[in-house]
């Protein structure tokens, strides 16, 4: 029998996929079509932004994939065909397929902040997809004088990486308090809570005297109206629903967030601007033979991580096997860790492992935690060796 599955995205979530399906069965063949060369991960991208790693150390390419026996192309999908079971590219090609699997990712949702479109997040980075943009909002960053304000606008649930814009404030703030000290880093935050707020906010007073006159960072949240409604581009200014205007030396919007587009142009996302999927196997409740999942998929009990990511790789790639071979999918499991590095020797995790619920209408965490707020130093420092040895090891895993 035929057995032929086409990847759209070559991200974490498909780039893992392609490999595991050519690892579990041999025989079937798989075309990964990733419109990029280079991917550059988001994960490890805030270390660029404090200046403590290189560009280049998040930069993989496919060569480890093709020695998989993966097919590599690269082009850009512009559209799925479901009953046909054939996936187009930009570059006229046309791809058969048994399975699809479709991982793209995030886009962003351009009409909800009046003034910050994908022209002017050129020069404003959001940098939440890693790569040029990364760069540019480093170089903002050098550029800024000693007393600058960086202006950090979060985003509205759900979105990519729950503590990544925490994260990041972290990151800037380290480097400005090395280099700028008389700087801050105000962050504007539609949500009136955020991921591992205790863990944060402990770091911040220990580090960044947070909480006092001189804090170099601020959270402004619901409960302030704080969440950014409109972008100045002119003179680098945000207003909040509140209604305040603040101005910025370095300014960062991370915009509200939605599926990969070709999600949409076939067909898969819900109301929500997301893709229903069966949670065992990643199969879209909309369309049959094509499985989404990462970030564009709704993974109801798991966060939009690159580890998650990889773990719903891993359960769809077995899935798919058992199905192209005529037998029933396993029960599956799953896990997610994810390390914030919030300054110099200090990091803490959220860790859990899962299984679907027995109606699959959920994944449900059975163990986990994270990092106790009381921890000795020694602890949070080893917590940053984990999260640079987690780094090498699931780069290796998705790209080597
Ligand atoms: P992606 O990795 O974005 O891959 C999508 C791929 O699809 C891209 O390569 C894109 O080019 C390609 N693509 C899209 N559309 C098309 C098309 N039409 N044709 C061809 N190709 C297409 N996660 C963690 O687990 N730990 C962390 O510490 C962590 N830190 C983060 C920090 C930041 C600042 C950010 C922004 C994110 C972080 N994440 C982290 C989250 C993680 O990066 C994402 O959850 C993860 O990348 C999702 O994988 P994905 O495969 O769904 O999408």
């Amino acid at each position: 029998a035929s057995k032929k599955v086409v990847i759209v995205g070559g991200g974490t979530g498909g780039a893992t996929a392609a490999k595991y399906i050519r690892m579990a069965d041999p025989s079937t063949e798989v075309t990964l079509i990733e419109a990029n060369r280079n991917y550059y991960t988001c994960y490890m991208s805030n270390e660029v932004l404090g200046g403590e790693r290189s560009l280049d150390s998040i930069k993989f390419g496919y060569d480890g994939l093709a020695k998989h026996g993966v097919k590599v192309v690269h082009a850009r999908v512009t559209g799925i065909d479901a009953k046909a079971r054939v996936v187009k590219t930009d570059d006229g090609g046309s791809y058969n397929y048994d399975r699809c699997v479709v991982a793209p990712g995030i886009d962003f949702r351009w009409d909800q902040i009046e003034g910050y479109d994908e022209k002017v997040a050129e020069t404003i980075p959001h940098a939440w997809k890693a790569g040029p943009q990364t760069a540019t909002l480093r170089k903002q960053l050098e550029d800024m004088k000693d007393g600058g304000t960086v202006v950090l606008a979060a985003p509205p649930n759900p979105f990519r990486c729950p503590p990544g814009p925490y994260e990041r404030a972290s990151q800037i703030a380290m480097y400005l308090k090395q280099h700028k000290p008389k700087s801050k880093v105000l962050i504007f935050d539609p949500k009136p809570k955020f991921s591992k707020q205790g863990l944060f906010m402990g770091a911040w007073k220990k580090m960044y005297g947070y909480g006092t006159d001189n804090a170099m960072i601020e959270w402004h949240g619901q409960q302030e109206e704080a969440g950014v409604v409109k972008v100045n581009a002119a003179n680098k200014s945000v207003v909040t629903a509140f209604g305040d205007e603040i101005k910025a030396d370095v300014l960062n919007v991370i915009p509200p967030q939605k599926a990969g587009a070709i999600a949409f142009a076939a067909g898969l996302t819900n109301d929500g601007g997301w893709c229903p999927v069966d949670l065992g196997t990643f199969e879209s409740k909309i369309h049959a033979n094509i499985h989404v999942l990462g970030d564009a998929s709704i993974a109801t009990g798991m966060p939009k991580s690159g580890y998650s990511a990889n773990s719903q790789a891993k359960v769809c790639a077995a899935a798919i096997v058992a199905m192209l071979n005529g037998q029933e999918p396993g029960t599956p499991s799953y896990i997610n860790t994810c390390y914030s590095i919030a300054g110099k020797d200090y990091a803490f995790s959220v860790a859990a492992v899962y299984r679907l619920a027995d109606d699959r209408s959920k994944i449900t965490s059975v163990s986990g935690g994270l990092t106790p707020g009381d921890s000795s130093p020694e602890v949070f420092k080893r917590e940053v060796a984990y999260a640079h040895s987690w780094f090498n090891n699931i780069t290796h895993d998705i790209f080597g």
